[in-house]
C-alpha cells in the first residue's frame, strides 16, 4: 500500500493491490471479552454496569497505516506518493457483541465519547501526524469490517480533503466576518427550527441546508469549540452528547439499513506546516462536529454517481420526519 497525491484535486489516496486475507472457518468474535484471539490493547475504559469494560481502543488487527517510519515524500515525475505512516485502531464500542450507540447505556456511550477524545489527544503528541479521524461505517453497504460494535481511528500524515475544504470555508469566512462560520449556521438553525432535529443541553442535531444524501445530520455542540479531545476532557461534557448521538442513531436506524458517521475535530496544531497556514485562526474559525450520513438501500442507486449531490429527500423534511422517529425502544 502507499499513498498517491490526486494532481488535480490535491486529495491523498491509499491506493495498492490487498493481498487477499485466507478466509479463516473464525466463528469467534475477535472483540468479545471472551476472544482468544491476542489483540493489542491500547487503552481499556472501565466498566460502569457491571460489563467487563465499557469501551476500549486496540490496534486494527489488519492495519491499512504502520506506525514506524518517515513518510518519505517522493516524487515521480508530476506525481507525489508517500508511505501509509500513521496510527490504525479500533475502538470497541462495548464489550457486549449486542450493543450499539443506539441501545447501549448512555454512560457507556459517555465512556466510549471520552475514550475517543483521549486517544485522539495521545495521537496528537506524535508530531508526524497532521490529523486524526474517528468514523464508523455500520450497515452491509457501507463497507463495515466486523459484526462487534466498533469505530475506527485512524491517525494520517495528511489531512483528509473534506476536512481540508472545511478548514479552508471557515478560515476564509472568518476572514471577511470574524466569525465562525459553524456559529452562524447554527445561529440560523436555531432561529429558523426548520431543520433542527433535536436540541438537548449544549448540543443540537441538525439536518444540513444542502445535504449530500437524505437524512444528512450533524451533531453540533452549541458553545463555540474547535477541538473535540478538548472538550471530552471536561468533566460531564459528553453525557448529554451520549445521549444526544444515542437517540439521533436510533432515529436514523428506523429509517436506514446503514450510515456513515464521521468526527471532525481540528488538526493537529503540534504539527506547524508552513504550508498550511490554518492555524493562526483554527481556535476562532473551526468547530468540532459529527456527521451522520444514512445510507438508503433503495434509494443509493439515484445517488450513488456523485459529481453533483442529489437528495430526493429535502433537509426541512428530513428534520420533520426524524423529529418524529422515536428514540428509543
Ligand atoms: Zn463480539
Ligand atoms: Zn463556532
Ligand atoms: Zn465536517
Amino acid at each position: 500500500m502507499e499513498l498517491r497525491k490526486d494532481p488535480i484535486t490535491r486529495s491523498w489516496v491509499i491506493c495498492g493491490d490487498e493481498p487477499e486475507r485466507s478466509s479463516t472457518t473464525d466463528y469467534f468474535c475477535p472483540f468479545c471479552p471472551e476472544s482468544a484471539q491476542p489483540l493489542q490493547v491500547i487503552a481499556t475504559s472501565p466498566t460502569v454496569n457491571g460489563s467487563p469494560w465499557s469501551a476500549r481502543a486496540v490496534v486494527h488487527p489488519h492495519p491499512l497505516y504502520g506506525i514506524d517510519g518517515e513518510p518519505n515524500r517522493s516524487g515521480n515525475g508530476l506525481y507525489d506518493t508517500m508511505q501509509p505512516v500513521g496510527a490504525h485502531e479500533v475502538i470497541v464500542e462495548n464489550a457486549r457483541h449486542d450493543r450499539h450507540l443506539w441501545n447501549a447505556d448512555d454512560r457507556e456511550i459517555e465512556e466510549y465519547l471520552a475514550l475517543c477524545g483521549q486517544r485522539i489527544q495521545d495521537l496528537k503528541g506524535d508530531v508526524r501526524f497532521k490529523y486524526v479521524s474517528v468514523f464508523k461505517n455500520f450497515g452491509s453497504a457501507s463497507g463495515q469490517e466486523f459484526d462487534h460494535p466498533t469505530s475506527e481511528i485512524v491517525a494520517t500524515t495528511f489531512v483528509p480533503r473534506r476536512v481540508l475544504y472545511e478548514l479552508r470555508a471557515a478560515r476564509q469566512h472568518y476572514q471577511v466576518k470574524e466569525r465562525c462560520v459553524f456559529c452562524d449556521i447554527l445561529k440560523q438553525e436555531q432561529d429558523q427550527k426548520l431543520r433542527v432535529v433535536e436540541v438537548r443541553g449544549d448540543y443540537i442535531a441538525c439536518c444540513p441546508y444542502a445535504p449530500r444524501v437524505p437524512y444528512e445530520t450533524w451533531i453540533t455542540p452549541r458553545s463555540h469549540e474547535a477541538y473535540f479531545e478538548r472538550m471530552a476532557q471536561k468533566s460531564g461534557a459528553m453525557r448529554d452528547l451520549a445521549a444526544m448521538l444515542r437517540r439521533t442513531l436510533y432515529r436514523i436506524r428506523t429509517i436506514a439499513d446503514g450510515f456513515h458517521m464521521v468526527l471532525h475535530t481540528s488538526p493537529n496544531t503540534m504539527h506547524r506546516s508552513e504550508t498550511l497556514g490554518f492555524w493562526k485562526t483554527i481556535e476562532d474559525d473551526y468547530h468540532w462536529h459529527i456527521e451522520i450520513l444514512p445510507i438508503l438501500g433503495a434509494k443509493a442507486k439515484s445517488y450513488t454517481f456523485k459529481e453533483v449531490y442529489y437528495s430526493p429527500v429535502s433537509s426541512e423534511t428530513a428534520a420533520a420526519i426524524l423529529r418524529e422517529r422515536p428514540t428509543e425502544r
